[in-house]
């Protein structure tokens, strides 16, 4: 079976993780925040602020920022639900915009539409390591006075023209085992803001500044030293992985056949979390079983764009995005991970050439 996705446990990782255990530091120690200042070191940001995990890094990323009840914040239907339901814990509105079909990511011509007086954030998804339309939306965001909030989970190490994900707004990433680097589980708010690092520090730690004083509500959604010291490791790889998934998107973009493959705009760097293609004429679902009886693991993400979620509809979601609608027919995404041989990638393209020619 060729998986879609694996993560790469060294030797490093294995020793790492022992040294914390030995150490009798297993949170709040100094793997923790060593990781916090090499992931911002990554970004080219000034602070990083190590969480339990993607969706706690969003959360404490939007109450940083001051975001609840009665507010909106913009984002795109077309991603994992934590993206939106972050926002819904906040008390404030997710508002979503339709994607750009070329890119899979939030259709940044169609944000100015949909801000109102309660619009307080926007939130771009880098969807399968490709970065949104950052010079837009900084722009956007900058003339209607509103914060950015990077969803940056499926995007270490990514480019817009040279600068990093999660350095133009508050950034956040996941550490998830199927993510481009994963600590296990775990997460990362990343800004160049002082007030919104130290914010961010008291929200995932239960709103403490001064030892066991605490002076607003917070959680409990801090990283432990065995997280840390899986993910320093792992950041160390960061590049090499990113290079090694590159490649592999790159035989498949001058090999597959009958299928769309993954547009990079001038000036992107892609980092391939997911290669992403889209099957034409309705055969996605019956691609996606053939690959499977042939021992090639694929995925679909997303079947359901979040507004069409069961628990979205409940709360009175009632509008068609086209673009985001068709996407959830058509993708397929393709195992692009770092451990896939040469004959793998050959055994993938044949399978979707033989069955697309059919
Ligand atoms: C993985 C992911 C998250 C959530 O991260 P977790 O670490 O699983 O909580 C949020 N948004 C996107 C786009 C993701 O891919």
């Amino acid at each position: 079976m060729i998986s879609i996705a694996k993560p790469l446990m060294g030797e490093e990782e294995k020793r790492a993780v022992l040294e914390v255990l030995d150490s009798g530091m297993l949170a709040h120690g100094p793997r923790v925040k060593a990781f916090e200042e090499a992931f911002a070191a990554m970004c080219g940001v000034k602070y990083a602020v190590a969480t339990s995990s993607g969706t706690t890094a969003l959360h404490t990323a939007l109450l940083a920022h001051d975001i609840g009840t009665g507010d909106e914040v913009i984002t795109t239907p077309f991603t994992f639900i934590a993206t939106a339901n972050s926002v819904l814990f906040t008390g404030a509105r997710p508002v979503f915009v339709d994607i750009d079909p070329r890119t899979f990511n939030i259709d940044a011509t169609q944000i100015e539409a949909a801000i109102t007086p309660h619009t307080k954030a926007i939130m771009p998804v880098h969807l399968f390591g490709l970065m949104a339309d950052m010079g837009a939306i900084m722009d956007i965001a900058q003339r209607h006075n509103l914060v950015v909030i990077e969803d940056a989970c499926q995007a270490h190490g990514a480019e817009y023209h040279g600068q990093k994900s999660g350095s133009f707004g508050t950034g956040t990433f996941s550490l998830y085992p199927t993510k481009n680097i994963t600590s296990a589980e775990g997460g990362m708010v990343t800004t160049n803001d002082p007030e919104i690092a130290q914010l961010s520090r008291e929200i995932h730690h239960h709103g403490m500044g001064k030892q066991y004083h605490h002076h607003r509500l917070g959680f409990n959604f801090h990283m432990t030293d065995v997280h840390a010291a899986i993910g320093i490791e792992q950041l160390k790889k960061l590049e090499r992985f990113n290079a090694a998934r590159a490649a592999n998107a790159k035989f498949y973009d001058e090999h597959l056949q009958g299928v769309v493959t993954p547009f990079v705009p001038d000036g992107y760097r892609h980092i391939y979390h997911q290669y992403t293609v889209r099957v034409p004429d309705g055969k996605r679902d019956a691609l996606r079983d053939y690959l499977k009886e042939h021992e090639i693991g694929s995925g679909v993400y997303y079947p359901l764009p979040i507004h069409k979620q069961p628990y979205y509809q409940e709360l009175g979601y009632d509008l068609t995005l086209p673009e985001a609608e068709r996407a959830a027919q058509e993708v397929l995404s393709l195992p692009v991970h770092p451990a896939l041989s040469q004959e793998d990638l050959e055994t993938v393209v044949s399978a979707i050439n033989t069955f697309m020619a059919r």
